[in-house]
């Protein structure tokens, strides 16, 4: 009775539509939660409105509908959640935790996007100014479900990083410590492309005192040529008509058994039988994934 829920999510952003390789990251969430009997939320990260596809919401709700991909409680929009966001970044400069940077992007050339701290005591002004989280000199590790230890010396490797751009826009990593925590998220599965945004979040975590949730960050999947899929407005949406194929083929890259007969289930029946024979110890231990390899 008393032994934590599980809480997942998927946290599409909607500068693109889904495309294969989100499905993989979404269906890996939704099953890692029911083979539980946990909760599964969706939470759209439209922080970046000129980076939005018009129309890519929408279709993001539709493509998780046509394959049974069906969530719990109301979609949660970011945009909808700006004085939240405004509250904390005003907490962490009042904090002195973070500071205004007025550096130009000519200015931190060369340092290989390691802020090289430029601002930190320059005490400037909030308008027109980036606000950059100080970090710590120090190593932030996690134990990933999938991918074992992980960890990143903060001050070395990453830098004082931005909360808030110039433009007022939100960063990701700010906005996705804070609503994973406002909602409860006690199991963040996704790409490995977010494997080394995680020490970030840790350190984000612990001066907000949120809970640290579990991580399982599955492979990304890549062309076969070794390229990104496209994330962006020239990737294709799932095809409707393909859900079970597709649901499939998502399956097999991570690593599960597939049911006999399974190209004549239905989605949802698809989804019942692998959220029952869910797991997680079954996905491939690599960070990306050629979809040549999974035929
Ligand atoms: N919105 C992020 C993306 O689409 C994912 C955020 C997350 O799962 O932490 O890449
Ligand atoms: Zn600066």
């Amino acid at each position: 009775m008393n032994t934590p829920a599980y809480i997942g999510r998927f946290a599409p952003t909607p500068s693109g539509y889904l495309h294969f390789g989100s499905l993989v990251a979404a269906l890996a969430s939704y099953l890692d939660a029911r083979a539980v009997g946990g909760r599964w939320l969706l939470r759209m990260e439209d922080l970046d409105p000129p980076r939005e596809v018009p129309g890519a919401q929408a279709a993001i709700l539709k493509s998780l509908e046509n394959y049974g991909l069906h969530w719990d409680g109301e979609l949660v929009r970011q945009s909808e959640r700006h004085d939240a966001y405004a509250a904390l970044v005003d907490e962490l400069l009042q904090r002195r935790l973070a500071y205004a940077c007025t550096c130009s992007r000519k200015q931190l050339e060369g340092y290989q996007g390691i802020y090289p701290g430029f601002c930190r005591e320059a005490g400037h002004a909030q308008d027109n100014a980036a606000i950059r989280l100080r970090v710590p000199e120090s190593r932030y590790g996690f134990v990933d479900r999938v991918q074992g230890q992980y960890s990143q010396h903060l001050g070395r490797e990453v830098g004082d990083f931005v909360i808030r751009r110039r433009d007022g826009l939100y960063a990701y990593q700010l906005a996705v410590v804070l609503d994973d925590g406002w909602q409860g998220v006690t199991d963040v599965v996704r790409g490995a492309d977010l494997l080394d945004s995680t020490p970030r979040q840790l350190y984000l975590q612990e001066l907000l005192g949120l809970t640290q949730p579990r991580y399982l960050h599955v492979p990304l999947i890549i062309q076969p040529d070794g390229h990104k899929l496209g994330k962006s407005y020239r990737s294709p949406p799932l095809p409707a008509d393909q859900a079970t194929p597709m649901l499939l083929r998502a399956l097999r890259a991570l690593g599960q058994p597939l049911p006999d007969g399974g190209e004549q289930a239905r989605a949802e029946e698809l989804l019942r039988w692998a959220s029952q024979h869910w797991d997680a110890s079954r996905i491939p231990r690599t960070r990306t994934l050629a979809e040549a390899q999974l035929r």
